[in-house]
């Protein structure tokens, strides 16, 4: 029996194994992929305290893991099922079964998909959605970045010193990144734009070779493609889905986003929501990981509150 179960090992789960661990809480951490979630496969993390030497989103990732593990059981674990009513929760993975007094849900993001034809295919080949996973087989190719947000264009800043050129396209003028970000990028020479316009297709052979794009203020369509007909990479950034299906039916959700208040509590006693599961208004590691710490001493204060 745990006190606390974290489900999800990314910045928002470690942070909350780290404070729930040093308060002497018995404390397990599920993962089921790899720990520090979606910034381990960020290019630079530069804007996380602290994270100044090797700034790298796999070495912050490996930092934080490394940490909440002095302080907590981990475990590479697929979490298939839960029952989070009543007041011991019990926590079904791919091949074992726990017991919490407390569930914390840091299941984190994933890639929202374009949803055009071409994109399944060619995914893995010609379609990426990590610029550090893939970045080097694109090294002297044109590639396209879709999307405007800060992880567009901080990638497409990152893949710069891969491609030949790297173009980014967004389906209006202007950015949803931050400052400093879109300024990076409108300053990199090797940087174009497509603005207004949208995906319409991928096409290739055995890689991408085409892009259809479509301008979506005249409805014109352009085909993108080499003439000596080298392949071209594309590497989709256009926002994130809350990974929060197996919740589904037991907790408050708004779009998939799982509803909670400041203490980071959901609508079931003893079950807490942090990171990029909840509904909330600035996603980015370092609120992640504050919303961590909140629910760890929150749910500290849970336990004393209870005689068990
Ligand atoms: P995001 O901020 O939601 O941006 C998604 C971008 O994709 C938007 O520009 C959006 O266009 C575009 N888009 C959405 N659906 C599209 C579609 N079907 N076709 C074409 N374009 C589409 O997502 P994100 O950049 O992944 O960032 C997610 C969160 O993490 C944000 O809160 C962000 O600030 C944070 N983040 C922070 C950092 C950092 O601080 N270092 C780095 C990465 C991410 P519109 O603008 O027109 O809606």
């Amino acid at each position: 029996m745990y006190d606390i179960i974290i489900i999800g090992g990314g910045p928002a789960g470690l942070t909350a194994g780290l404070y729930a661990g040093r308060s002497k809480l018995k404390t397990l951490i599920i993962e089921k992929d790899i720990a520090g979630g979606q910034i381990s496969g960020t290019a630079y993390v530069e804007n996380y305290p602290g994270s100044i030497e090797n700034p790298t989103g796999m070495a912050l990732s490996e930092r934080m893991e490394e940490q909440a593990k002095q302080y907590a059981d981990f475990v590479f674990e697929k979490v298939e099922e839960v029952k989070l009513d009543g007041e011991i929760k019990t926590v079904k993975t791919d091949s074992n079964e726990y017991q919490a007094k407390v569930i914390i849900i840091s299941t984190g993001a994933r890639h929202r998909k374009l949803d055009v034809k071409g994109e399944e295919e060619f995914a893995n080949r010609g379609v990426s959605y990590c610029a550090t996973c893939d970045g080097p087989f694109y090294q002297g190719l044109d590639i396209y970045v879709v999307g405007g947000g800060d992880s567009a264009l901080e990638e497409a800043n990152y893949l710069t010193r891969y491609g030949k050129s790297v173009t980014i396209i967004h389906r209006r003028d202007e950015f949803r990144a931050s400052g400093v970000v879109v300024e990076n990028v409108k300053n990199n020479p090797k940087i174009m734009f497509e603005y207004n316009s949208v995906v319409k297709e991928i096409r290739g052979d055995k890689e991408v070779e085409e892009l259809v794009l479509e301008n979506v203020k005249t409805k014109e369509e352009k085909v993108i493609k080499n003439e000596d007909g080298s392949p071209i990479g594309v590497f989709v950034f256009v926002g994130n889905i809350a990974q929060t299906e197996l919740f589904k039916d037991m907790l408050k959700m708004e779009n998939g986003y799982i509803l909670t208040d400041d203490d980071m509590k959901t609508d079931i006693e003893g079950v807490f929501a942090v990171g990029d599961t909840r509904k909330k208004s600035v996603r980015q590691a370092v609120t992640a990981a504050s919303d961590g710490c909140v629910a760890a001493v929150m749910a500290n204060r849970y336990l004393e509150s209870k005689s068990w």
